[in-house]
């Protein structure tokens, strides 16, 4: 039987990837390489716990002997490959692990990719590159948006990060006849996000009574997407997208800062006034007492190389497969907070520390 490895697969996108998966295809063979850094969460994936069809390795990508052995043992044949340091204000304060993991990693996986599928049918091989709509740089308000002929003009060390990843799948493409694909996509929101990105930072300091910060003047503008479409919109490049081509996946969402955690305030502050068991589960949270979210607003020192805008023209995922984004945003929104809202048993011990403590 062969298999696909998914890298990263207990991180955000990763975790409701291989979910995707294992309920879309009951007789798909899933294996995970997770390095289990700060931001994976092992909790993520327990619903596939004793799925006989489902195994989570603990592993570097940058360990070539693991990739080399895993990639033979478990006969993969399709890599889908998340794994990465994907927060912008850490590469910041620490740039090393990016250049490690998402240069040197995706590295190490393309050569193990190469050598392994070496003598079989291309057609049946696929490695498919997760990137980023922030390796096309910043937009200014009136500029069209991002597409796949975009040059490409990263900012930070991030998605400087991201853009040589690219490069190199395309490389190995070019000059080694791998069978690639990339999708670059935008912001995603949805279930099972680490809490120091904005929107599940937002609703839990929400929850705590904690201010919420925006950076600068709070009028950067993102587009969202639905971790579910994203997951959908890899699915269809992976069976409909040609290989050797990039694609761009976006939630036909824009939206400032400022305006998406308004919304978030305002979600939040609706759902206590719907249940008033969630004044009592979270009694510092603003309207526990008759307060407004909104009130817990802060603007902050602006982020050094803080890309304005970035937009997603996705019309060649739409033409050329079939896909659009189902979840529209201010229903998919108050979906997400009310799923923080139910779930403080996945990201309390993550605030608290104590998931690490076994
Ligand atoms: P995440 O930070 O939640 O998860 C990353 C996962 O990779 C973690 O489980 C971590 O343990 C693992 N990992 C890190 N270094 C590793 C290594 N050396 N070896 C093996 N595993 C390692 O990230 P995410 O938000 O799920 O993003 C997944 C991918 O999507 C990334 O490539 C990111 O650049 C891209 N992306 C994310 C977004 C977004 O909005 N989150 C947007 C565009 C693109």
């Amino acid at each position: 039987m062969t298999a696909t490895l998914v890298t990263g697969g207990a991180g955000f996108i990763g975790a409701n990837f291989v979910l995707h998966l294992r309920r879309a295809y009951p007789d798909l063979r899933v294996v995970v390489l997770d390095a289990m850094t700060y931001a994976a969460q092992p909790a993520s994936l327990a619903p596939l716990d004793g799925d006989p069809l489902f195994r989570l390795v603990r592993g570097d990508i940058r360990d070539q002997a693991l990739v080399a052995s895993l990639l033979e043992q478990e006969a993969v044949r399709r890599i889908v490959h998340f794994a990465a340091e994907s927060h912008v204000d850490r590469s910041i304060s620490g740039p090393d692990p990016f250049i490690e993991t998402n240069i040197v990693g995706t590295h190490t996986l393309l050569k193990a990719a190469r050598d392994a599928w070496q003598g079989h049918d291309p057609s049946t091989c696929r490695f498919h590159h997760i990137s980023t709509d922030e390796v096309y740089g910043s937009l200014g308000p009136d500029d069209p948006a991002f597409t796949e002929l975009s040059p490409y003009a990263p900012n930070s060390t991030y998605s400087a990060s991201k853009a040589a990843s690219d490069h190199l799948v395309r490389a190995y493409f070019k000059t080694h006849g791998l069978p690639v694909t990339t999708s670059n996509c935008s912001n995603n929101y949805g279930p099972l996000q680490f809490p120091e990105k904005l929107i599940p930072l937002a609703i839990t300091n929400l929850l705590g009574g904690k201010p919420v910060p925006v950076y600068g003047d709070g009028r950067n503008v993102r587009d969202w997407l639905h971790v579910e479409d994203h997951c959908r919109g890899i699915d269809a490049v992976l069976t409909r997208g040609r290989v050797g081509e990039t694609y761009n996946i976006g939630g036909n969402s824009e939206l400032a800062n400022i305006d998406l955690v308004e919304s978030l305030c305002a979600t939040v502050d609706r759902l206590f006034a719907s249940d008033p068991a969630y004044a009592e589960r979270y009694p510092d949270a603003a309207p526990a007492a008759g307060g407004r979210c909104a009130e817990l607003i802060t603007f902050v020192t602006d982020r050094p190389g803080h890309d304005r805008r970035y937009a997603i023209d996705a019309s060649k995922a739409r033409d050329e497969l079939d896909f659009s984004p189902r979840h529209a945003f201010g229903q998919g929104l108050a979906d997400t907070v009310r799923w923080y809202l139910d779930r403080p048993d996945w990201w309390r011990p993550i605030l608290d520390g104590s998931y690490r403590a076994d």
